[in-house]
């Protein structure tokens, strides 16, 4: 279980735990439990020693993904075409497209992003592999930046604490929704937060809203897609809820199926595409980022439909294979693969959010009660092999040490305004590392599968 190259240090990890316990409370490292106590978030108590070169490629690599998703969710033509199919059988691709108003209307394309990547052990050396990107609901930017400054505090006057850069991973998306406001609001306007019914991730979106509010003196108002459905309605052109009017709507909710139980959150979802509020994302950033797209892409002619040459070899030296499922002659193979190697293989639906993908045996299952018909809404991508290494972390206030994967998204922002190819603002700073035990397949932070964790950069 010994990690050879970890430093001695690893050993006194344990001997950390109160302090470490200690400072996550007085920092805000927390979250509700499901009984609605407060208790910390899972965190390392050691820093992961990153391969050398790992954060760098990632972060080098990320803005290129912005750009490629802006261009894709342009493309009305390219979505309808890959997407035709998925939203014959997926009633949430469906729902989707339903909010979609006949005529686009002008706006700014503001991307908030976190695009994650996992260290892949291949011919080439540890390259970063993409996992997925997340253009909806970014989450735990501010807890991740805390993890970083509990480690940096913690191992403070060691040479591996010199390791741990310190970033701001909340701080950048903060920062582009703040930007976006600048470049957009008239004066007076909000800013929506479109948060879940119930939500437990609510301290990482108070920070951002406390740090809008006092850093940039811009106004926030929390709502869910019921109230909006309900209470929201359109005032020159802009959504308007309490006599406010929004010049943003920030998605913190509405990647779920689960966030639409009735139709007033449809309602609510279609007022905002009808109206002049940009949505971060809008309901075509959102259907550019689904994994059926996601997987139309991994391909160089495909992503030279977007970017050049050059810019597509980047992008695929950071992608994994991905197949359909589906009833075509490549579908066909992909699930022969699938089901003759389920360790190398994960089956996605086109979801997001966690705890919705099928791994080995289940996947086996699933893959063959799917019809051909279902298997539209369905992809399969390799799956990323890694080396494990020891960690040591703080879970419900006890100390685990043992054989761990991990992963880490980076936090990026841009803005594209309508019909222009450059950006009027971009910068990709700061990121989440969660950590898992090797066993694991799933990545869920606050659904307990993986703990905060922070990196040593060589
Ligand atoms: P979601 O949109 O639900 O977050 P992801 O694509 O991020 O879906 O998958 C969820 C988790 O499943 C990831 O965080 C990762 O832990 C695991 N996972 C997904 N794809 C792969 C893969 N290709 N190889 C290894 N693990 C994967
Ligand atoms: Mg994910």
């Amino acid at each position: 279980m010994t990690n050879l190259t970890a430093s001695p240090l690893i050993d006194q990890a344990a001997g950390l735990a109160q302090e470490g316990l200690e400072y996550a409370i007085a920092h805000g490292l927390v979250r509700y439990r499901k009984d609605g106590s407060i208790g910390h978030l899972p965190f390392t108590l050691y820093p992961w020693e990153a391969p050398a070169g790992f954060y760098e490629h990632g972060k080098r690599v990320s803005p290129l993904y912005n750009k490629l998703y802006h261009r894709v969710s342009q493309q009305r033509d390219f979505l309808d075409e890959h997407l035709a199919a998925s939203r014959e059988v997926d009633d949430f691709v469906k729902g989707l497209y339903n909010c979609l108003p006949e005529k686009p209307i002008s706006r700014p394309w503001l991307f908030l992003s976190r695009h994650d990547f996992m260290p892949a052990v291949t011919p080439k050396g540890i390259l970063p592999k993409q996992v997925e990107t997340n253009l909806m609901a970014a989450s735990l930017g501010y807890a991740s930046q805390r993890v970083n400054a509990a480690i940096r505090f913690l191992y403070s006057g060691t040479d591996l604490g010199k390791k741990v850069v310190p970033h701001k991973g909340g701080s950048t998306i903060c920062q582009g929704l703040a930007l976006g406001y600048k470049h957009y609001a008239n004066p007076g306007q909000v800013i929506l937060f479109i948060v879940p019914p119930g939500e437990v991730n609510a301290f990482d979106q108070r920070s951002m809203q406390a740090e809008l509010v006092l850093e940039y003196g811009i106004p926030v108002v929390r709502t869910t897609l019921d109230e909006l459905g309900d209470l929201g309605e359109l005032r020159d052109g802009y959504t308007c809820l309490h006599g406010k009017s929004a010049a943003i709507a920030y998605f913190r909710a509405g990647y779920s199926p689960d966030h639409y139980q009735n139709e007033l959150a449809w309602k609510g979802r279609r007022l905002l595409e009808h109206s002049q509020t940009m949505s971060i994302p809008s309901v075509t950033i959102q259907l550019a980022n689904t994994k059926k797209i996601q997987q139309v892409l991994g391909d160089q002619a495909m992503l030279e439909k977007f970017v050049s040459p050059q810019e597509a070899v980047e992008l695929l030296e950071t992608m994994v294979a991905m197949s359909p499922v589906d009833g075509s002659l490549h579908g066909a193979t992909g699930r022969e693969l699938a089901l003759q190697q389920p360790e190398n293989w994960v089956l996605k639906p086109s979801r997001e959010g966690g705890g919705n993908n099928y791994f080995g045996e289940d996947m086996v299952k699933h893959l063959n009660q799917l019809s051909k018909r279902d298997a539209e809404a369905f992809i399969i991508m390799e799956a990323i092999k890694q080396d494990s290494f020891r960690a040591v972390r703080l879970v419900e206030e006890k100390v685990v040490d043992d054989q761990c994967v991990t992963e880490m998204g980076h936090f990026s922002y841009a803005l594209w305004d309508e019909g222009k190819s450059e950006p009027e603002f971009e910068d990709t700073e700061g990121y989440l590392l969660r950590t898992k035990h090797v066993h694991n397949r799933e990545g869920l932070v606050l659904g307990g599968y993986s703990f905060l964790d922070t990196a040593a950069i060589p």
